[in-house]
């Protein structure tokens, strides 16, 4: 079935969870127990049982009806379209992401939407292989910081001092790429 992100919700189908949640605002049962509305609560709130869990496919569920539903397929497929969902490079399972009112905003497009894909690695392995990286990028930066704070308690001049400042802002920015990349990585 052809979908775009403005598609109307039919069912337990949430192609573009912003839209449904914030201009649709219907009230979508969990359609796993039939019987509850799926609850979007506010992120300072601990998750419910029926927070919705939303699958790469577009499809939501109550979060606990989900998990027991999952746990019979080592937690890979989804029970509206029996679609498998693993990272083609580890073959883990990709997890359901939980619904709160703001986390809504930052999800990785679903599959039914244009751009959304699932990853070669799931996080953890991602962050395993890219911790390295990271881990040269800062050391090149951490060295020179280390040299320029010395410098700086031995003659705390103003040259020093922008010197040191420069440096910190540059090992923070590293630190931070690597940090937002990892977040905005998708599924
Ligand atoms: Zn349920
Ligand atoms: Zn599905
Ligand atoms: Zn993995």
């Amino acid at each position: 079935m052809e979908t775009v992100a403005t598609m109307a919700t039919t069912g337990a189908f949430v192609p573009c969870p912003w839209i449904t949640f914030f201009i649709d605002r219907p009230n979508i049962k969990c359609s796993l127990c039939l019987e509850t509305d799926l609850e979007l609560r506010s992120p300072m709130e601990p998750p419910g049982d029926h927070t919705p869990a939303l699958l790469p496919c577009g499809h939501v569920f109550g979060y606990h009806c989900l998990s027991i539903w999952r746990r019979q397929s080592g937690n890979r497929s989804c029970p509206a379209c029996r679609t498998s969902f693993e990272y083609p490079l580890c073959q883990h399972p990709v997890p359901a992401k939980l619904l709160d009112a703001v986390s809504v905003f930052t999800l990785p497009p679903t599959l039914a939407e244009e751009a959304g894909c699932i990853p070669d690695e799931c996080h953890d392995c991602r962050w395993k292989t890219s911790r390295k990286l990271f881990e040269s990028n800062v050391d090149f930066h951490k060295a020179d910081f280390d040299r320029l704070r010395a410098d700086f308690s031995e003659s705390p001049g103003g040259r020093a001092k922008e010197a040191l400042l420069r440096k910190k802002k540059m090992l923070q920015m590293t630190m931070q790429a690597f940090f937002s990349r990892e977040v905005l990585h998708g599924w």
